[in-house]
Protein backbone atom coordinates (compact mmCIF):
# COMPACT_ATOMS: atom_id res chain seq x y z
CA UNK A 1 0.00 0.00 0.00
CA UNK A 2 1.26 3.46 -0.84
CA UNK A 3 2.05 6.01 1.74
CA UNK A 4 -0.76 9.15 1.68
CA UNK A 5 0.55 12.48 2.87
CA UNK A 6 -1.84 14.97 5.21
CA UNK A 7 -1.33 17.99 6.28
CA UNK A 8 -4.08 17.17 9.24
CA UNK A 9 -5.32 13.43 10.13
CA UNK A 10 -8.74 13.41 12.13
CA UNK A 11 -9.00 10.58 13.69
CA UNK A 12 -12.97 9.69 14.35
CA UNK A 13 -15.85 10.98 11.80
CA UNK A 14 -18.46 12.18 14.22
CA UNK A 15 -19.81 15.82 14.83
CA UNK A 16 -16.51 16.81 16.30
CA UNK A 17 -14.16 15.53 13.75
CA UNK A 18 -16.42 16.52 10.56
CA UNK A 19 -16.77 20.28 12.65
CA UNK A 20 -12.86 20.60 12.43
CA UNK A 21 -12.55 19.15 9.00
CA UNK A 22 -14.52 22.06 8.15
CA UNK A 23 -13.31 24.86 10.41
CA UNK A 24 -9.58 23.58 9.07
CA UNK A 25 -10.70 23.61 5.29
CA UNK A 26 -12.60 26.96 5.59
CA UNK A 27 -9.31 28.81 7.10
CA UNK A 28 -7.41 27.04 3.93
CA UNK A 29 -5.71 24.31 4.93
CA UNK A 30 -6.98 21.91 2.38
CA UNK A 31 -5.48 18.49 2.50
CA UNK A 32 -6.76 17.22 5.44
CA UNK A 33 -8.13 13.70 6.12
CA UNK A 34 -10.71 12.05 7.94
CA UNK A 35 -9.99 8.69 9.17
CA UNK A 36 -13.61 6.53 10.06
CA UNK A 37 -13.50 2.87 10.82
CA UNK A 38 -17.04 2.04 10.73
CA UNK A 39 -18.62 2.08 6.80
CA UNK A 40 -20.82 5.18 7.61
CA UNK A 41 -20.72 7.87 9.68
CA UNK A 42 -22.41 8.56 13.49
CA UNK A 43 -22.36 4.71 14.48
CA UNK A 44 -20.28 6.74 17.77
CA UNK A 45 -21.92 9.10 19.95
CA UNK A 46 -23.06 11.32 17.30
CA UNK A 47 -26.25 9.29 16.30
CA UNK A 48 -27.16 8.55 19.22
CA UNK A 49 -27.43 12.15 20.81
CA UNK A 50 -30.53 13.66 22.16
CA UNK A 51 -29.64 16.82 20.37
CA UNK A 52 -30.02 18.98 22.88
CA UNK A 53 -28.46 22.93 23.20
CA UNK A 54 -27.94 25.44 25.11
CA UNK A 55 -25.98 28.06 26.87
CA UNK A 56 -26.98 27.68 30.35
CA UNK A 57 -24.04 26.56 31.90
CA UNK A 58 -22.32 27.40 35.31
CA UNK A 59 -18.39 27.97 34.12
CA UNK A 60 -17.17 30.96 31.64
CA UNK A 61 -15.59 28.06 29.13
CA UNK A 62 -19.06 26.12 28.60
CA UNK A 63 -20.70 29.37 28.29
CA UNK A 64 -18.39 31.02 25.36
CA UNK A 65 -18.79 27.33 23.52
CA UNK A 66 -22.47 27.81 23.39
CA UNK A 67 -22.26 31.61 22.15
CA UNK A 68 -20.13 30.62 19.05
CA UNK A 69 -22.06 27.72 18.43
CA UNK A 70 -25.72 28.43 19.02
CA UNK A 71 -25.81 31.45 16.78
CA UNK A 72 -23.55 28.74 14.39
CA UNK A 73 -26.45 26.69 14.26
CA UNK A 74 -28.83 29.74 13.98
CA UNK A 75 -26.78 30.02 10.84
CA UNK A 76 -26.03 26.89 9.93
CA UNK A 77 -27.89 26.73 6.60
CA UNK A 78 -27.34 29.79 5.26
CA UNK A 79 -23.55 28.99 5.61
CA UNK A 80 -23.13 25.72 5.01
CA UNK A 81 -26.01 24.57 2.47
CA UNK A 82 -27.27 21.93 4.88
CA UNK A 83 -30.26 22.07 7.57
CA UNK A 84 -28.92 21.72 11.00
CA UNK A 85 -32.65 21.50 11.91
CA UNK A 86 -32.25 23.95 14.98
CA UNK A 87 -35.20 24.68 17.11
CA UNK A 88 -35.11 27.43 19.52
CA UNK A 89 -37.93 25.73 21.42
CA UNK A 90 -35.68 26.81 24.64
CA UNK A 91 -34.31 25.20 27.86
CA UNK A 92 -36.29 25.30 30.91
CA UNK A 93 -34.52 24.45 34.74
CA UNK A 94 -36.84 23.68 37.56
CA UNK A 95 -35.73 24.79 40.64
CA UNK A 96 -36.89 22.33 44.19
CA UNK A 97 -34.84 23.50 46.38
CA UNK A 98 -33.01 27.26 47.25
CA UNK A 99 -29.79 25.61 46.35
CA UNK A 100 -30.99 25.18 42.83
CA UNK A 101 -32.19 28.90 42.84
CA UNK A 102 -29.17 30.44 44.21
CA UNK A 103 -27.48 28.20 41.52
CA UNK A 104 -29.54 29.43 38.52
CA UNK A 105 -29.14 32.63 40.07
CA UNK A 106 -25.03 32.21 40.36
CA UNK A 107 -25.24 30.94 36.53
CA UNK A 108 -27.22 33.48 35.17
CA UNK A 109 -25.43 36.70 36.20
CA UNK A 110 -22.25 34.60 34.92
CA UNK A 111 -23.93 34.16 31.55
CA UNK A 112 -25.15 38.09 30.95
CA UNK A 113 -21.59 38.68 32.24
CA UNK A 114 -20.15 36.62 29.05
CA UNK A 115 -23.01 38.38 26.81
CA UNK A 116 -25.66 35.96 26.78
CA UNK A 117 -28.74 38.09 26.38
CA UNK A 118 -31.56 35.19 26.25
CA UNK A 119 -31.51 33.63 29.58
CA UNK A 120 -33.45 34.75 32.39
CA UNK A 121 -34.55 33.44 36.09
CA UNK A 122 -38.41 32.30 35.90
CA UNK A 123 -41.50 33.00 38.71
CA UNK A 124 -43.26 29.22 39.44
CA UNK A 125 -46.14 31.51 37.93
CA UNK A 126 -44.73 31.65 34.95
CA UNK A 127 -43.67 27.62 34.45
CA UNK A 128 -47.80 26.86 35.92
CA UNK A 129 -49.06 29.30 32.88
CA UNK A 130 -46.95 28.26 30.05
CA UNK A 131 -46.86 24.17 31.31
CA UNK A 132 -49.96 23.56 33.44
CA UNK A 133 -49.21 19.91 32.90
CA UNK A 134 -46.24 20.38 35.59
CA UNK A 135 -46.86 18.84 39.00
CA UNK A 136 -45.91 22.54 40.53
CA UNK A 137 -46.41 21.93 44.59
CA UNK A 138 -42.52 21.73 44.75
CA UNK A 139 -41.47 24.38 42.43
CA UNK A 140 -40.09 27.33 43.73
CA UNK A 141 -38.83 28.93 40.36
CA UNK A 142 -36.54 28.03 37.75
CA UNK A 143 -34.68 29.58 34.83
CA UNK A 144 -35.53 29.62 30.62
CA UNK A 145 -33.56 30.74 27.17
CA UNK A 146 -34.79 31.15 24.26
CA UNK A 147 -32.28 30.19 22.10
CA UNK A 148 -31.44 26.99 23.95
CA UNK A 149 -33.16 24.26 21.93
CA UNK A 150 -32.26 20.84 19.45
CA UNK A 151 -30.42 20.29 16.55
CA UNK A 152 -30.23 17.14 14.36
CA UNK A 153 -26.58 15.63 15.13
CA UNK A 154 -26.85 13.50 12.21
CA UNK A 155 -27.62 16.54 9.55
CA UNK A 156 -25.23 18.73 11.10
CA UNK A 157 -22.29 16.18 10.79
CA UNK A 158 -23.34 15.21 7.24
CA UNK A 159 -23.14 18.97 6.38
CA UNK A 160 -20.16 19.76 7.71
CA UNK A 161 -18.37 16.54 6.22
CA UNK A 162 -20.03 17.05 2.74
CA UNK A 163 -18.71 20.67 2.97
CA UNK A 164 -15.49 19.88 4.11
CA UNK A 165 -14.92 17.69 1.23
CA UNK A 166 -15.96 19.93 -1.43
CA UNK A 167 -12.95 22.50 -0.02
CA UNK A 168 -10.71 19.96 -0.08
CA UNK A 169 -10.82 17.16 2.98
CA UNK A 170 -11.35 13.47 2.36
CA UNK A 171 -12.97 10.77 4.20
CA UNK A 172 -11.48 7.65 4.49
CA UNK A 173 -14.43 5.25 6.18
CA UNK A 174 -14.43 1.60 6.64
CA UNK A 175 -10.75 2.28 8.10
CA UNK A 176 -9.25 2.16 11.20
CA UNK A 177 -6.13 4.04 12.80
CA UNK A 178 -4.37 0.91 14.52
CA UNK A 179 -1.17 3.03 15.69
CA UNK A 180 0.35 6.42 15.41
CA UNK A 181 4.09 7.15 14.88
CA UNK A 182 6.32 9.25 16.36
CA UNK A 183 10.24 10.87 15.99
CA UNK A 184 12.10 13.39 17.48
CA UNK A 185 10.65 16.36 15.78
CA UNK A 186 6.91 14.18 17.42
CA UNK A 187 3.85 12.87 15.51
CA UNK A 188 5.20 11.69 11.99
CA UNK A 189 2.62 9.74 10.83
CA UNK A 190 -1.25 7.42 11.50
CA UNK A 191 -1.24 3.83 11.25
CA UNK A 192 -4.39 2.47 9.79
CA UNK A 193 -6.09 -0.84 8.29
CA UNK A 194 -5.45 1.12 4.59
CA UNK A 195 -1.93 1.71 4.98
CA UNK A 196 0.72 4.23 6.39
CA UNK A 197 -0.34 8.07 6.00
CA UNK A 198 2.87 10.58 6.63
CA UNK A 199 1.51 13.91 8.88
CA UNK A 200 2.83 16.08 11.17
CA UNK A 201 -0.06 16.91 12.55
CA UNK A 202 -2.90 14.00 13.82
CA UNK A 203 -6.52 15.18 15.88
CA UNK A 204 -7.96 12.77 17.88
CA UNK A 205 -12.00 13.23 17.95
CA UNK A 206 -12.55 9.48 18.69
CA UNK A 207 -14.96 9.93 21.31
CA UNK A 208 -15.37 7.27 23.40
CA UNK A 209 -12.39 5.09 22.74
CA UNK A 210 -10.11 8.68 22.67
CA UNK A 211 -7.94 6.89 25.57
CA UNK A 212 -7.18 4.16 23.40
CA UNK A 213 -5.85 6.38 20.01
CA UNK A 214 -3.97 8.41 22.98
CA UNK A 215 -2.04 5.66 23.86
CA UNK A 216 -1.17 4.90 20.56
CA UNK A 217 0.94 8.38 20.75
CA UNK A 218 2.11 7.41 24.01
CA UNK A 219 -0.40 9.88 25.92
CA UNK A 220 -2.51 8.68 28.78
CA UNK A 221 -6.12 10.37 28.15
CA UNK A 222 -8.55 10.90 31.26
CA UNK A 223 -12.11 9.84 29.18
CA UNK A 224 -14.12 6.90 30.41
CA UNK A 225 -17.12 6.06 28.25
CA UNK A 226 -20.61 5.47 30.16
CA UNK A 227 -23.29 4.65 28.77
CA UNK A 228 -26.62 6.86 28.59
CA UNK A 229 -30.05 5.29 28.02
CA UNK A 230 -32.94 7.36 25.84
CA UNK A 231 -36.78 6.49 25.61
CA UNK A 232 -38.88 7.93 22.97
CA UNK A 233 -42.36 7.56 23.45
CA UNK A 234 -44.99 6.90 21.12
CA UNK A 235 -47.78 10.03 19.76
CA UNK A 236 -49.00 11.88 22.25
CA UNK A 237 -50.80 14.81 22.24
CA UNK A 238 -51.34 15.65 25.77
CA UNK A 239 -48.42 17.68 26.67
CA UNK A 240 -47.74 20.60 24.01
CA UNK A 241 -45.06 19.85 21.35
CA UNK A 242 -43.88 23.72 21.44
CA UNK A 243 -42.56 22.84 24.70
CA UNK A 244 -38.55 23.22 25.68
CA UNK A 245 -36.49 20.88 27.03
CA UNK A 246 -37.51 20.77 30.41
CA UNK A 247 -35.02 19.08 33.49
CA UNK A 248 -36.37 18.58 37.05
CA UNK A 249 -33.93 19.34 39.07
CA UNK A 250 -35.09 17.67 41.82
CA UNK A 251 -34.20 14.28 39.98
CA UNK A 252 -32.55 15.22 36.79
CA UNK A 253 -34.90 14.06 34.45
CA UNK A 254 -35.43 15.75 31.83
CA UNK A 255 -37.66 15.90 28.52
CA UNK A 256 -38.06 17.28 25.19
CA UNK A 257 -40.81 16.94 22.45
CA UNK A 258 -39.82 14.63 19.49
CA UNK A 259 -41.83 13.59 16.47
CA UNK A 260 -45.11 13.22 17.62
CA UNK A 261 -44.02 12.09 20.71
CA UNK A 262 -41.37 13.16 23.80
CA UNK A 263 -37.64 11.97 24.26
CA UNK A 264 -37.49 11.08 27.99
CA UNK A 265 -33.67 11.38 29.96
CA UNK A 266 -32.37 10.31 33.03
CA UNK A 267 -28.69 10.44 34.61
CA UNK A 268 -28.82 6.97 36.15
CA UNK A 269 -26.00 7.10 39.00
CA UNK A 270 -25.81 3.55 39.15
CA UNK A 271 -24.29 3.14 36.10
CA UNK A 272 -20.65 1.80 35.72
CA UNK A 273 -17.94 3.47 33.21
CA UNK A 274 -17.26 1.12 29.87
CA UNK A 275 -18.41 0.32 26.51
CA UNK A 276 -21.50 -1.11 27.37
CA UNK A 277 -24.06 0.12 24.34
CA UNK A 278 -26.63 -2.69 25.26
CA UNK A 279 -30.51 -0.62 26.33
CA UNK A 280 -31.78 -1.92 29.72
CA UNK A 281 -35.74 -2.22 29.44
CA UNK A 282 -35.41 -2.48 33.59
CA UNK A 283 -34.82 1.51 32.52
CA UNK A 284 -37.91 2.32 31.14
CA UNK A 285 -39.58 1.73 34.50
CA UNK A 286 -37.43 3.62 36.38
CA UNK A 287 -37.39 6.75 34.11
CA UNK A 288 -41.30 6.29 33.73
CA UNK A 289 -41.26 6.67 37.69
CA UNK A 290 -39.82 10.18 36.91
CA UNK A 291 -41.42 11.20 34.18
CA UNK A 292 -45.15 10.23 35.77
CA UNK A 293 -43.96 12.25 39.19
CA UNK A 294 -42.91 15.75 37.64
CA UNK A 295 -45.91 15.35 34.40
CA UNK A 296 -48.73 13.49 36.25
CA UNK A 297 -50.65 12.84 31.78
CA UNK A 298 -47.07 10.65 31.22
CA UNK A 299 -48.69 8.13 33.42
CA UNK A 300 -50.33 7.35 29.58
CA UNK A 301 -47.45 7.40 27.73
CA UNK A 302 -46.43 4.69 25.56
CA UNK A 303 -43.34 3.21 25.22
CA UNK A 304 -42.10 1.00 22.90
CA UNK A 305 -38.83 -0.86 24.43
CA UNK A 306 -37.21 -1.92 20.69
CA UNK A 307 -37.65 2.02 19.82
CA UNK A 308 -35.45 2.91 22.49
CA UNK A 309 -31.52 2.83 22.81
CA UNK A 310 -28.10 3.48 24.88
CA UNK A 311 -25.28 5.71 23.61
CA UNK A 312 -21.86 6.30 25.31
CA UNK A 313 -21.23 10.00 26.75
CA UNK A 314 -16.96 10.37 26.72
CA UNK A 315 -16.40 11.74 30.23
CA UNK A 316 -13.68 13.27 32.12
CA UNK A 317 -13.11 14.03 35.66
CA UNK A 318 -14.02 17.48 35.53
CA UNK A 319 -17.03 16.98 33.20
CA UNK A 320 -15.25 19.41 30.99
CA UNK A 321 -13.72 19.02 27.68
CA UNK A 322 -10.47 18.60 26.56
CA UNK A 323 -9.00 20.59 23.71
CA UNK A 324 -5.99 21.35 21.76
CA UNK A 325 -2.42 20.38 21.92
CA UNK A 326 -0.33 18.11 23.91
CA UNK A 327 2.71 19.81 24.76
CA UNK A 328 4.80 16.83 25.32
CA UNK A 329 3.92 15.00 21.96
CA UNK A 330 4.08 18.13 19.57
CA UNK A 331 1.39 17.82 16.63
CA UNK A 332 -0.53 15.72 18.69
CA UNK A 333 -4.57 17.08 19.21
CA UNK A 334 -7.29 16.33 21.31
CA UNK A 335 -10.71 16.95 20.78
CA UNK A 336 -12.41 14.70 23.38
CA UNK A 337 -14.01 14.07 26.49
CA UNK A 338 -17.26 15.86 26.00
CA UNK A 339 -19.26 14.50 29.05
CA UNK A 340 -22.57 15.11 27.06
CA UNK A 341 -22.01 18.00 25.13
CA UNK A 342 -20.40 17.06 22.18
CA UNK A 343 -22.68 18.24 19.89
CA UNK A 344 -24.01 21.68 21.02
CA UNK A 345 -20.16 22.14 22.06
CA UNK A 346 -19.08 21.23 17.89
CA UNK A 347 -19.09 24.20 16.09
CA UNK A 348 -16.89 25.74 18.87
CA UNK A 349 -14.46 22.85 19.17
CA UNK A 350 -14.41 22.73 15.72
CA UNK A 351 -12.96 26.76 16.01
CA UNK A 352 -10.61 26.01 18.66
CA UNK A 353 -9.08 23.28 17.45
CA UNK A 354 -8.79 24.72 14.10
CA UNK A 355 -7.41 27.82 15.37
CA UNK A 356 -4.80 26.13 17.55
CA UNK A 357 -3.38 24.17 15.09
CA UNK A 358 -3.25 27.20 12.36
CA UNK A 359 -2.00 30.16 14.64
CA UNK A 360 -1.56 28.81 18.08
CA UNK A 361 -4.22 30.38 20.02
CA UNK A 362 -8.17 31.24 19.37
CA UNK A 363 -10.04 34.33 20.86
CA UNK A 364 -13.37 32.46 21.02
CA UNK A 365 -12.76 31.16 24.42
CA UNK A 366 -10.62 30.05 27.01
CA UNK A 367 -8.76 27.89 25.74
CA UNK A 368 -5.79 27.45 28.28
CA UNK A 369 -8.99 26.43 30.59
CA UNK A 370 -9.59 22.90 28.89
CA UNK A 371 -6.11 22.28 27.88
CA UNK A 372 -5.04 18.65 28.94
CA UNK A 373 -2.60 19.96 31.17
CA UNK A 374 -4.59 20.68 33.16
CA UNK A 375 -4.95 17.93 34.81
CA UNK A 376 -1.22 17.46 35.76
CA UNK A 377 -1.33 21.33 37.15
CA UNK A 378 -4.27 20.32 38.99
CA UNK A 379 -6.42 23.22 37.34
CA UNK A 380 -9.99 21.33 37.07
CA UNK A 381 -12.81 22.46 36.67
CA UNK A 382 -16.39 22.47 38.20
CA UNK A 383 -19.61 22.50 36.33
CA UNK A 384 -22.26 21.29 38.42
CA UNK A 385 -25.13 21.18 35.55
CA UNK A 386 -24.55 17.67 33.68
CA UNK A 387 -27.21 16.44 31.83
C1 LIG B 1 -27.81 9.13 24.80
C2 LIG B 1 -26.96 10.35 24.51
C3 LIG B 1 -27.55 11.61 24.52
C4 LIG B 1 -26.77 12.74 24.27
N1 LIG B 1 -27.38 13.96 24.25
C5 LIG B 1 -26.65 15.06 23.94
C6 LIG B 1 -27.28 16.34 23.84
O1 LIG B 1 -28.48 16.48 24.04
N2 LIG B 1 -26.50 17.41 23.50
C7 LIG B 1 -25.14 17.29 23.27
O2 LIG B 1 -24.50 18.28 22.99
N3 LIG B 1 -24.53 16.09 23.35
C8 LIG B 1 -25.25 14.98 23.68
N4 LIG B 1 -24.65 13.77 23.76
C9 LIG B 1 -23.18 13.69 23.60
C10 LIG B 1 -22.78 13.76 22.15
O3 LIG B 1 -23.55 12.86 21.40
C11 LIG B 1 -21.30 13.45 22.02
O4 LIG B 1 -20.56 14.25 22.93
C12 LIG B 1 -20.82 13.74 20.60
O5 LIG B 1 -21.60 13.06 19.66
C13 LIG B 1 -19.36 13.35 20.47
O6 LIG B 1 -19.00 13.47 19.13
P1 LIG B 1 -17.60 12.90 18.64
O7 LIG B 1 -17.49 13.23 17.20
O8 LIG B 1 -16.56 13.38 19.57
O9 LIG B 1 -17.70 11.33 18.90
P2 LIG B 1 -18.41 10.17 18.05
O10 LIG B 1 -19.66 10.62 17.41
O11 LIG B 1 -18.49 8.99 18.95
O12 LIG B 1 -17.38 9.91 16.90
C14 LIG B 1 -16.14 9.29 17.15
C15 LIG B 1 -15.82 8.44 15.95
O13 LIG B 1 -14.51 7.91 16.08
C16 LIG B 1 -14.51 6.67 15.44
N5 LIG B 1 -13.35 5.91 15.88
C17 LIG B 1 -13.09 5.45 17.14
N6 LIG B 1 -11.92 4.77 17.15
C18 LIG B 1 -11.43 4.81 15.90
C19 LIG B 1 -10.26 4.27 15.28
N7 LIG B 1 -9.36 3.56 15.97
N8 LIG B 1 -10.05 4.52 13.97
C20 LIG B 1 -10.95 5.24 13.25
N9 LIG B 1 -12.09 5.75 13.78
C21 LIG B 1 -12.32 5.54 15.09
C22 LIG B 1 -15.83 6.06 15.86
O14 LIG B 1 -16.23 5.02 14.98
C23 LIG B 1 -16.76 7.25 15.80
O15 LIG B 1 -17.46 7.36 14.60
C24 LIG B 1 -25.39 12.61 23.99
C25 LIG B 1 -24.82 11.35 23.96
C26 LIG B 1 -25.58 10.22 24.21
C27 LIG B 1 -24.94 8.86 24.18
Amino acid sequence: MATTTAEVVIIGGGIAGASIAWHLTSAGCKNVLIVERETAQGKGSTGKSMGGVRAQFATPVNIQMSLYSIPFYARFDEVLGHPSEYRPQGYMFLATKQAHLDYLRANFERQKSLGLTTARLIETQEIVDRLPQLRHDDILGGSFCSTDGFVDPYSVMTGFTACATEQGATLWKNTEVVGITRDQQGISGVETTRGTVSTRRVVNAAGAWAAQIARYAGVDLPVEPLRRMLVPSEPFDAFPHSAPMVIDMSTGFHFRPEGRGFLLAWNDHEEKTGLNTNFDPAFIEKILTHAADRVPVFENLAINPKRAWAGLYEMTPDHHCILGPVKAVPGFYLANGFSGHGVMHAPATGKIVSDLILHGHTEIADAHAVAFERFAEGRLLHETAVL
